[in-house]
């Protein structure tokens, strides 16, 4: 039993270190090739990499301004960029979410009027345990 636990929880460590490397080493290979135009980004290149579809897009290709390039390259671990294409399903999916939201807001509502409810009766319940031992 204790065995078979030691074995998920190690394999599931590891997997989980590869993914974080994965997302750190965001560096750019010496050959890494624009999405849009297919051809190969020079180091003379401005490149923004989307973090979607895991491309590497010229910023005269996805019409990034200099200034959000500059930005971007800065921030780079905190900022997330999305290409053109991958911009438009993120905005789709943004929308769901907040479809999702609005459900989540409502069941929150009933989840705190759930709880008055609750605390009101364990009340009434913990004052009648108390006249019970008195
Ligand atoms: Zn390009
Ligand atoms: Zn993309």
């Amino acid at each position: 039993m204790a065995d078979g636990r030691g074995k998920l929880r190690s394999s599931k460590d590891t997997v989980t270190e590869n993914k974080q490397n994965d997302i750190k080493s965001k560096h750019k290979e010496d050959e890494s090739i624009c999405g849009s135009c297919m051809k190969t980004l020079g180091d003379r290149d401005n490149g923004v990499y989307c973090e979607i579809c895991e491309l590497w897009f010229h910023c005269r290709c996805q019409g990034v301004p200099e200034a959000m390039y500059n930005v971007l390259s800065q921030y780079n671990a905190e900022l997330h960029w999305f290409c053109k294409s991958c911009n438009t399903g993120a905005g789709k999916l943004l929308m769901s979410l907040s479809k999702v939201n609005t459900k989540l807001e409502k069941l929150e509502d009933e989840m705190v009027r759930m709880k008055a409810e609750l605390h009101a009766e364990l009340a009434h319940s913990v004052k009648l345990i108390k006249d019970d031992l008195i």
